[in-house]
């Protein structure tokens, strides 16, 4: 009902706009697609500009803005920091270095440094770091976990390189595995299907170590199954064709056009996407045991290891394949 009222209200203002008058009037909105077709058609709302995520230089640029006026160390490499934050909003990033300049303060120091920098970007992400006790079984189950991923990632030929690996629980979450994550203008079958390998590593070292599942690997699933039902549903990058097969109406205008049986058909599709990558990521992991104990045993003495280290220990990643 809001909407109809907001809808009908800017459609009278706009009436009451003289063609010669010089006035451009911009509105802004995060859905698209939504949108009234009354009001984008020609002389209303007809020009239309989409604001991707900024990219490195556009990171780059947002970060000067945002970083003016605060006593930033000379050590900064502002490239580094806009190559590291892909996928950060120009808010993430206004946030990022709001975030650091209070890490920094916090420590007594004079200037804001790479590693609070280096903080604050994981903290915008995935939440600050949170030190709850966990019994020593937990934590051996977490460095297993994050060790699965980190390897079955460093493995997989188009993967970006591993940044970090830590068992130190943060936000919901006991550990986390971070890429350095390279910009891309579009995704390959093979890129996805290799996320979701990575994704369900997991839960694959948990099973191949201890024969038992954890709660922990539930938030990996959830993505891993939400990338399968787009590549099915959206991408058209499964058996079923290149069709859109996606059942559930955006909008309340929009009919289900899925029959029950294909709707079946995608169910049965997602399941052999996930199941496929998951045998993959047991594969991975069963070939490289003895690497994945080293691993866990290094997390477990260290709690975070970062991309320098990971490399010492395990090796480099053979050369980034062409996705
Ligand atoms: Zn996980």
């Amino acid at each position: 009902d809001e909407r109809e009222q907001t809808l009908n209200q800017i459609l009278v203002e706009m009436d009451g706009f003289e063609p010669t008058e010089q006035l451009i009037v911009m509105a802004a909105t995060n859905r698209p697609d939504v949108l009234d077709p009354a009001l984008v058609r020609p002389g209303r709302f007809d020009r239309r500009v989409s604001l991707d995520l900024p990219d490195v230089e556009g990171r780059k640029a947002i970060l000067k803005i945002h970083a003016k006026g605060k006593p930033f160390s000379e050590k900064v490499d502002w490239q580094k920091v806009a190559k590291r934050t892909v996928g950060f909003s120009g808010a993430d990033l206004e946030n990022m270095l709001n975030e650091a300049a209070i890490l920094a303060a916090r420590l007594n120091k004079k200037h804001i440094d790479m590693p609070d920098l280096e903080e604050a970007a994981t903290k915008v992400k995935l939440g600050p770091e949170k030190r709850r006790l966990q019994s020593d079984e937990d934590r051996k189950m977490t460095a297993f976990h994050e060790g699965g991923h980190a390897l079955v990632s460093w493995k997989m030929p188009h993967m970006d390189p591993v940044h970090r690996i830590s068992i130190v629980g943060r936000g919901m979450s006991l550990g986390h595995t971070m890429m350095e994550p390279v910009d891309r203008v579009h995704e390959t079958k093979t890129h996805l299907l290799e996320q979701i390998i990575v994704m369900l590593g997991g839960r694959a070292a948990e099973e191949l170590v201890f024969k038992e599942m954890t709660t922990g690997a539930s938030d990996d699933i959830e993505k891993a199954t939400h990338v399968a039902r787009a590549m099915v549903e959206e991408l058209g990058m499964s058996d079923l064709g290149p069709i859109n097969l996606n059942p559930q109406p955006r909008t309340p205008y929009e009919q289900t056009s899925v029959s029950p049986e294909m709707a079946a058909k995608i169910d049965a599709e997602v399941n052999r996407i996930m199941e496929k990558c998951y045998k993959e990521a047991v594969k991975v992991l069963t070939g490289m045991r003895d690497v994945l104990d080293t691993l866990a045993a290094e997390l477990l003495k260290k709690e975070t290891i970062e991309s320098d280290d990971f490399i010492k220990l395990i090796g480099p990643k053979a050369a980034l394949a062409k996705a």
